[in-house]
């Protein structure tokens, strides 16, 4: 009754418990319930309702009004106001990723609550008014319209997606007990992901202004494969199976190495597969090459992008394989005929966005190769640009794997034994080093993908086109000043105005920022700049809520890297600030 008054008070859309899809995803480990005599439950019921409570108010109401008139001088936005209720709530749940070990814990604190029965509907329903409703757009791609609405009136696109991702351990240990359920799951997973492009379809044939050319949509839809094959572990088999046998490029691109055109013919090979492949893999990546091709299919047709998310190392070969396939297929540029017409109708190009890591060594010359091999080939080259998610993660496999001395069980929080993952054959990990490393491998790409988009927009149907993901505001202050210097977009008002940003420009290039985090940047972006069609999105996960625990923790483990030298406390004290604001005027 509280928990309902509570969310109520808040006005939290999602007061019922809709599970639209399965019930349980095989791909998340479903935590065991754990039985315990009523004495311990009470005493489970207490401790975790008095932990989650205190780890969402604890810090939270003592700091509020310290922090509000930190940040009252700046100036007023003219944007829509922002509800008092979404304002708490990012107060709220930035107070606790200020907190660095808590969010060390969170995966932890998060699975063993959740595994207790009582506490659990309690934990999920504070997870549910706090991080699911900050980071998530809603339970289903319907749930999230409002919320499309309210971003394209505030400027903004939309990547869209639905999340659920796969539980390490068991890509690694290969749980075989719920082979049917998974594949029940992926075809779901499939089924949703067709939904999701009609829905972000739907909405642009509303909103998008020219019809015909399918130029200025901004709703695109983002996939994951791990997401998409019922064992992630075929993924794992099949990028070991391709760094063994795949032809190099000259020069040679660092593990994971960088795609042939010749990957995916195992799949039609009557050979028996060289293992670690076993039949059963070919069997599911055939599947998911027709899975994909479907998505992608119905993409084209309907006029929507799709952007395919990188992962971990020890998967990437193998995602690698199928976006070049992919990319060659349905970005294929139309060939000029004789008189001087295209050969094929103009469509949205590229249909498909591969993303590039920076913090991976390979990422520089991987890059250049991808860009000259799309020219070669005559397709569009997609390329998403961030950082990379998994940092921690990618040391602790490496060393697991390098090392003999190593302990066993070398581990990141939240993310269980790394041991076995790793697939690289060099002795230095694939990813840099320093976050400077990295820092400047982003912004180094980043020149070099502007520049090629500088040297395409005069063609009529575009031959790149970049989607720059990150929340770091020196990298998006580095490519807006490098727009103007390339002239793809002009000052406008004097040098204080804003960027005017032209339509075959905003048709190749976007910047994009998580859902829920760092608003203060992507409304500078859109502040900055002009554009007939959005130049900024906003990557809207969605999900029913114990499908998307998974992508919570993460985000939780993210925002540490994304939040910390102070921005987590940022956060707060804007929130602060625009709740004072609110209340006291
Ligand atoms: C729209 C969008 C889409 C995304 N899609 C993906 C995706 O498909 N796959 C994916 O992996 N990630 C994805 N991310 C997450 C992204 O890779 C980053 O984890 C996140 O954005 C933080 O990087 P940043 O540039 O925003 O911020 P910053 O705070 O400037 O950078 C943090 C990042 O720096 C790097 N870093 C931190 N410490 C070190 C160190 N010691 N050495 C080397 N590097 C270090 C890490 O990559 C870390 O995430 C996406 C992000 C956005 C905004």
């Amino acid at each position: 009754m509280l928990l309902r008054l509570a969310c109520r008070r808040l006005g939290c859309p999602h007061t019922t418990w809709r599970h639209v899809f399965t019930p349980a995803r095989t791909l998340v480990t479903p935590p065991r319930p754990v039985v315990l005599p009523p004495r311990f439950f009470r005493a489970g019921l207490a401790a975790g309702g008095v932990l989650t409570a205190s780890l969402v108010l604890g810090n939270v109401w003592g700091t509020l009004h310290a922090d509000a008139p930190a940040r009252e001088a700046e100036k007023a936005s003219e944007r829509p106001q922002k509800s008092l209720s979404s304002l708490v709530r990012s107060y709220v749940v930035y107070s606790i990723c200020s907190v660095p070990t808590l969010v060390d814990w969170a995966p932890t604190i998060l699975a063993t609550l959740t595994a207790i029965p009582g506490v659990k509907q309690v934990t999920e329903a504070i997870v549910r008014v706090t991080f699911f409703n900050q980071f998530v757009g809603g339970d289903t791609a319907e749930d999230c319209i409002p919320l499309l609405e309210q971003l394209r009136v505030e400027g903004k696109g939309s990547l869209f997606a639905y999340s659920v991702e796969v539980d390490e351990a068991e890509a690694a240990g290969g749980s075989k007990e719920h082979a049917a359920a998974a594949k029940e799951n992926v075809r779901q997973t499939i089924q949703e992901t067709l939904h999701c492009i009609d829905v972000a379809a739907t909405f642009e044939d509303a909103h998008a202004s020219d019809a015909v050319t399918m130029r200025g949509r901004k709703t695109w839809v983002a996939i994951k494969l791990t997401a998409m094959v019922p064992r992630a572990e075929t993924l794992h088999h099949f990028s070991q199976y391709l760094i063994t046998t795949r032809p190099s490029s000259s020069p040679a691109i660092l593990f994971p190495g960088q795609p042939h055109p010749s990957d995916l013919e195992v799949l039609s090979s009557r050979e028996v597969p060289k293992a670690p492949l076993t039949q059963e893999d070919i069997t599911d990546l055939a599947q998911l090459r027709d899975d994909l091709r479907a998505i992608c299919k119905k993409a084209q047709e309907r006029g929507v992008r799709i952007i395919m998310d990188a992962e971990y190392t020890w998967y990437q070969p193998a995602v690698d394989a199928f976006l070049l396939s992919l990319q060659r297929e349905f970005n294929a540029l139309p060939r000029r005929s004789w008189f001087g017409k295209s050969s094929t109708a103009v469509t949205v190009q590229p249909v498909i966005y591969q993303t590039y890591q920076a913090y991976l060594r390979r990422t520089p010359e991987y890059l250049k190769q991808s860009i000259a091999a799309a020219r070669a080939g005559g397709y569009a080259l997609g390329a998403k640009l961030v950082r990379g998610a998994y940092h921690p993660h990618e040391l602790a496999a490496h060393a697991s794997s390098a090392s003999a001395s190593a302990p066993p069980g070398t581990s990141v929080e939240g993310f269980g034994d790394a041991s076995g993952l790793s697939i690289s054959p060099d002795p230095e990990p694939p990813v840099w080093l320093t976050k400077a490393d990295t820092d400047a491998c982003y912004n180094a790409c980043a020149a070099v993908l502007l520049d090629d988009v500088s040297k395409d927009v005069r063609r009529e149907v575009s031959s790149v086109g970049v989607l720059f993901g990150t929340h770091n505001w020196k990298s998006v202050d580095d490519i807006l000043e490098r727009m103007e210097k390339l002239g793809l977009a002009k000052r406008i008002g004097g040098v204080d105005g804003p960027l005017y940003v032209p339509d075959e420009v905003a048709e190749r290039i976007a910047l994009g920022q998580l859902y829920g985090m760092t608003d203060a940047l992507s409304d500078s972006i859109v502040e900055r700049t002009r554009s007939s069609s959005p130049f900024l999105l906003k990557y809207i996960p969605y999900g029913a809520l114990s499908e998307v625990m998974p992508y919570l923790s993460r985000r939780a483990i993210e925002n540490k890297s994304v939040l910390g030298n102070g921005a987590a406390i940022d956060e707060r004290k804007r929130a602060a600030e625009l709740i004072w604001k609110k209340l006291f005027g």
